[in-house]
């Protein structure tokens, strides 16, 4: 409630895997939520169980065109973008104008309605990092010329529109820093690794390990990012800069593939592919800011956020076979 009145808040790619979880969590607070997606990577079938909620609302919308009428906000969260690899790299154009020309018309959106912002940032911004574990205060690592650029130069972009409305227009916003996010409704052809992994091994099919697999990541639930992303939302003090949101227990690329092939007794053959360019050779990030300020840490241990992600693909896949959409 703000004075009095139930909040209007927008999320903007709340039709995605993030994003719609983000959705909900919105509304079992009581707040009343317009979602503005494109569709490019989210899906209707994210939402489908909110066809009756009143106090939601969904409008299709590309965020590099201009914006069709909307009603007042007192809250902007900024999602919309594609975040797998082989989805941002399909046309990069569209994705490096997603960051920069679709963020910049949400901030004036929410500057004409006094909105607070925020800006789902990424840790793709520290690029492949020197510095270990990563800390707000690092710069990054990142070609600004390679085929990573369209999203991680789009989402440095974003940073900087974000702070420059701060410092330019005194606009209230928060910027968070998400690392590697997984669980239920994430695109089965999504791309990246744990709904590849997953996908492969419950089919049976052939799992897919980039390079040597010595490459290390530290995943995050999702509902341990959104709860993040509220707490940050809701903070009222100076935040001081971007924060790091993401599990900081880091592992290699090949121990997630054992683990996901040992939870699923699965048969299939673990096939070498070629390590995408720029790949990023190790990340995990420092939440001291998150703890400090916002209270928070990730809760949902790697082993039960994965049997819970297995459960829904597991779910997910069968539907698919008896015929419902993708
Ligand atoms: P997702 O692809 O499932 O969701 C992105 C959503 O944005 C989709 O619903 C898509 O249709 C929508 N979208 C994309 N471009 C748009 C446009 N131009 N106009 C309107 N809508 C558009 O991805 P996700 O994993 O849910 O990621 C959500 C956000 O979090 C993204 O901004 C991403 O960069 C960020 N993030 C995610 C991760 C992760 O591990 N999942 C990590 C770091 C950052
Ligand atoms: N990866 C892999 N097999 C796959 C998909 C990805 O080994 O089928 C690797 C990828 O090369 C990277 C890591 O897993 O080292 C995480 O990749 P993802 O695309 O999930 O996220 P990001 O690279 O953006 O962190």
């Amino acid at each position: 409630m703000k004075n009095g009145r139930t909040t209007q808040v927008l999320v903007a790619g709340g039709a995605g895997f993030i994003g719609s979880h983000l959705v909900d969590a919105l509304l079992a607070e009581g707040a009343r939520v317009t979602c503005l997606d494109s569709f490019l990577t989210g899906r209707r079938v994210n939402l489908a169980h909110l066809a009756r909620e009143p106090r939601f609302d969904l409008v299709e919308a590309d965020i590099t065109a201009p914006l069709p009428a909307l009603p007042r906000f007192d809250r902007v969260f900024n999602l919309a973008c594609a975040a797998s690899p082989p989805h941002y790299q399909a046309d990069p154009l569209h994705t490096m104008m997603t960051s920069v020309v679709g963020t910049h018309r949400l901030l004036e959106l929410a500057r004409e309605n006094g909105a607070r912002f925020l800006q789902a940032s990424t840790s793709e911004v520290y690029g492949d990092p020197d510095v270990h574990p990563q800390q707000e205060s690092y710069w990054g690592n990142v070609n600004p010329t390679g085929p990573r650029a369209c999203y991680d130069e789009g989402k440095r972009a974003a940073e900087s529109l974000v702070f420059d409305f701060e410092r330019v227009h005194g606009l209230d916003v928060r910027v968070a820093r998400i690392f590697n996010t997984y669980g239920p409704r994430m695109r089965a052809d999504d791309g990246r690794v744990v709904s590849n992994v997953i996908c492969q091994a419950l089919a049976g099919d052939d799992i897919t390990l980039y390079g040597d697999g010595r490459q290390t990541r530290s995943f995050c639930f999702a509902s341990d990012l959104v709860d993040g992303m509220m707490r940050l939302m809701h903070h009222d003090g100076p935040l001081g800069g971007p924060v790091n949101l993401g599990n900081p227990h880091e592992l290699t690329v090949a121990d997630l593939v054992a683990r996901v092939v040992r939870l699923t007794g699965t048969a299939s053959e673990i096939v070498h592919r070629p390590l995408p360019v720029d790949d990023p050779r190790r990340r995990r990030p420092d939440i001291t800011r998150a703890r400090t300020l916002l209270a928070w840490a990730p809760r949902v241990a790697l082993e039960d956020g994965l049997k819970a992600t297995l459960t829904w693909f597991a779910d997910e896949l069968a539907e698919r076979a008896r015929g419902r959409p993708a």
